[in-house]
């Protein structure tokens, strides 16, 4: 069974072991939902696909200045208890 994190080789959609990893360049940016201009230029996420399914995974490559932007410029969502 899976995490649901794609880099360890398995989908968490299908199940499936053929998952790909690539890069994905973001052209126009990150921004908060609605905002009307993006703020981060280009963010590079590192992309897992499975082959068989299409499911993609995607996580931002992060540094300091990534990280601070996230924080205090996108919309944080409250993890919830259960
Ligand atoms: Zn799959």
């Amino acid at each position: 069974m899976t995490n649901g994190d794609m880099r360890n080789g398995r989908c968490g959609a299908c199940g499936g072991s053929e998952v790909c990893w690539g890069e994905y360049v973001a052209q126009a940016g990150l921004r908060r939902p609605g905002a009307g201009k993006f703020g981060a230029r280009k963010p590079v996420f590192d992309a897992y696909i499975c082959a068989a399914c299409g499911n993609t995974q995607l996580h931002l490559r992060l540094d300091a200045k990534m990280s601070s932007f996230i924080r205090n410029k996108l919309n944080w969502v409250r993890s919830q208890q259960s």
